[in-house]
């Protein structure tokens, strides 16, 4: 099983990928994860990426088309895997559809989780209530001005996705307003379809 989440930064995207890898038995490679722990461990990549993530700009399409394609060779995703964050504009798009073709694999899904906006700021505002809560650290992108450059960037940049996998003929949009067990079970009868 191949598919992508797209949707909106607190569309709940991340959320509803953590629940099919436990069901499918398959990773979910979110590239804000993998580009943050680049961040945490000092490398390369990391040190480029930095300064874009926490002004909430889109770090080049290079490095993450690279990590992706890294990641997705990589044993445990033989079976599949869930894209979260990626791809973020039209040309990885293209990219991504290149590299599955070279090695003979297809999606199974292209699905996007419609929010509002207004949900979007109330929801990352109580990620980083929750967070503080709980003793842990706040993203360093999780603030209001960030968080508006990256509402900006997803409009401008990835929402033209969704009319190229509509070109496709794969995508599917849910609402993703709704709580947060109906979105999984809507994400689940889309993929028992899919399937079939
Ligand atoms: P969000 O909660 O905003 O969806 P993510 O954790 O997916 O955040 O990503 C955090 C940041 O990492 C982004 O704002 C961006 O700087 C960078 N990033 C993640 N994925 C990509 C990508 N596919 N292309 C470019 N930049 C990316």
């Amino acid at each position: 099983m191949r598919l992508i989440f797209l949707g909106p930064p607190g569309a709940g995207k991340g959320t509803q990928a953590k629940r099919l890898t436990e069901k499918y038995g398959i990773p979910q490679l979110s590239t804000g994860d993998m580009l943050r722990a680049a961040v945490s461990a000092g490398t390369e990549i990391g040190k480029r990426a930095k300064a874009v993530m926490d002004a909430g700009g889109l770090v080049s399409d290079d490095i993450v088309n690279q990590i992706v394609a890294e990641r997705i060779a990589q044993a445990d995703c033989g079976k599949g895997f869930i894209l979260d964050g990626y791809p973020r504009t039209v040309p990885q798009a293209k990219v991504l559809s290149e590299t599955l073709s070279a090695n003979d694999l297809k999606l199974d899904a292209v699905i996007e989780l419609k929010v509002d906006e207004e949900a979007l700021v109330r929801r990352i505002e109580s990620r980083v209530a929750e967070t503080v809560a709980a003793g842990g650290t706040v993203r360093s992108d999780d603030n209001p001005e960030a968080f508006r450059k990256r509402l900006a960037e997803y409009r401008e940049k990835t929402a033209p996705l969704s009319e190229y996998y509509q070109g496709q003929g794969q995508l599917v949009v849910l609402d993703g307003m709704a709580d947060v067990d109906a979105v999984t079970r809507s994400i689940e009868t889309v993929l028992e379809n899919s399937a079939a």
